[in-house]
């Protein structure tokens, strides 16, 4: 994966002496932690085999009204609209065409659309009677990665982002599946106007990735200029879950994500003579070892943290020695006090590198931590029970499975954080077949994450069609009009 990653940042400047990933931000990256920790894919997967094959036969698939009329939609508007998404992804904060086509998508079914709500984000609103008030989200950003996987609707298309960096675009997030969900759960939610009572708010996200867009649309009166939910619901792709299957964790189930960059200052010169230097790569280098102590060393092995320098830019040739190096770290947590921790550890430990390699107090690195960050994502348990519980009178149990918290980070938390405190809820769902997932296992290696350039679902309509009836089972279960 990472040889892959390379060949889509192969036309990378060549002043980056090295330029490690940039594509992995901050945010949404669970799928890939999740292959790492002991509830590997694999281990999930055939554990839910082993349940299938006991418990009691869930409900089939396909055998009553909603499930058709999601496959006929799928038929005949999703599957171009999610290719036409696919092929057409959009940096985050340049959701420009993207929020224009989900704006007409969810106007021509019936919904009062507002476009640019906090940037590029648009929010529609569908009013049905007395009852509450539920919001579905959907993030709308692509990333800046070649695509790679042979898909015949793959990626072509480059973008600028918002500091003037142009590179491909893809859709590696499969946020392309999210807006096609959301388009079709509207027409279902639509369609079924008799079985629900309240008022549905669907919002098109921008910036997920960047870990902005939640805060720039509650800044813009989200919660103020349309009506304030009393439930947030949201689901998310992942490539690591078979296709077909649903999973969610009640409480905290993502971590605190804060963005860091570290100026590491230097005395340039002639790569010949590095006595006459203070070399910042090479402190760099001591500073990327260092801070993994933080974890290894300073945190209880209960705690957990992750600190990650995806990037070091610095340099312009072989034999020059540059005065300075740029470095981006991502740094995960699921508590304050261990967010607390990490950050000033950061800052002591590049400082004190420094001041090892003899520089002066006013050389030591310049250590910034992004502001706002991604807080901790957590699902209100009762509302999680409750929609587990819809998505499961449809699925069976063996298809909606509880699993543990990941440090990938998401700005869905922030539709919690306001003083409303909304009950919010965050479920995924897969975007691998089994036999694929299968075949990256036979063969030792795991199936690419998300974020990879190697990564669509590979059913789409398997993953859309699902997600589209877990949003409307939930949607129609919060939304049932009340007896008397
Ligand atoms: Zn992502
Ligand atoms: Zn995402």
């Amino acid at each position: 994966m990472v040889a892959n990653e390379w060949m889509g940042k192969s036309d990378m400047k060549s002043q980056f002496l090295t330029a490690v990933a940039a594509l992995a931000l901050m945010a949404c990256s669970p799928a890939a932690d999740q292959a790492q920790t002991p509830a590997a894919p694999e281990a999930g997967a055939s554990a839910a085999a082993a349940l299938a094959a006991s418990a009691t036969p869930a409900p089939v698939p396909g055998d009553d009204a909603m499930r058709q009329s999601i496959v006929a939609d799928y038929e005949t508007n999703l599957q171009a609209l999610y290719e036409h998404f696919h092929a057409n992804p959009e940096l985050s904060l340049m959701e420009i065409q993207t929020a224009a086509r989900l704006a007409s998508e969810l106007r021509a079914i019936g919904f009062e659309v507002t476009e640019g709500v906090g940037g590029t984000g648009i929010v529609a609103v569908l009013t049905n009677g007395e009852g509450p008030t539920l919001m579905l989200r959907t993030d709308m950003d692509g990333l800046p990665v070649e695509e790679n996987t042979g898909v015949t609707y793959a990626s072509t298309v480059t973008g600028v982002d918002r500091r003037g960096l142009e590179s491909p675009v893809m859709h590696a997030c499969a946020h392309d599946t999210h807006m096609t969900a959301i388009v079709g759960t509207a027409r279902q939610m639509m369609e079924r106007r008799d079985q629900w009572s309240g008022t549905l708010v669907l919002i098109g996200q921008p910036a997920e990735e960047v870990g902005l867009g939640a805060g720039m649309m509650i800044e813009d009166g989200l919660f103020e200029r349309f009506p304030q939910p009393d439930y947030n619901v949201a689901f998310h792709t992942f490539s690591g879950i078979p296709a077909g299957e649903i999973t969610y964790v009640p409480g905290y189930a993502m971590a605190n994500v804060d963005s860091v960059d570290i100026i590491v200052h230097g005395r340039g010169g002639h790569g010949a003579y590095p006595h006459a230097t203070k070399d910042p790569v090479y402190l760099s280098a001591q500073i990327v070892i260092a801070l993994q102590g933080l974890i290894s060393r300073e945190l209880s092995p209960l705690d957990p943290g992750v600190i990650t320098v995806g990037a070091i830019n610095a340099g312009t040739k072989h034999n020059i020695i540059g005065n300075e190096a740029h470095m981006q770290l991502t740094v995960r947590s699921y508590t304050d006090e261990v967010r607390e921790h990490l950050l000033t550890g950061i800052e002591r430990i590049a400082h004190a590198q420094a001041a090892s390699y003899g520089l002066t107090p006013e050389e030591y690195p310049d250590v910034e931590v992004e502001d706002p960050y991604t807080p901790a994502l957590y699902n209100d348990p009762a509302l999680a029970n409750r929609a587990v519980a819809a998505m499961r009178a449809r699925f069976g149990d063996d298809a909606v499975i509880e699993t543990t918290p990941v440090m990938g980070g998401e700005d869905f938390s922030q539709y919690e954080r306001t003083d409303a405190h909304i009950p919010t809820f965050m479920f995924w769902v897969g975007g691998t077949t089994q036999a694929r997932l299968d075949d990256y296992a036979a063969r030792g290696v795991a199936a690419p994450s998300n974020h990879s350039p190697l990564f669509a679902p590979d059913d789409p309509e398997e993953t859309i069609t699902q997600a589209i009836e877990a949003m409307t089972a939930v949607s129609l279960d919060i939304l049932a009009p009340t007896e008397g």
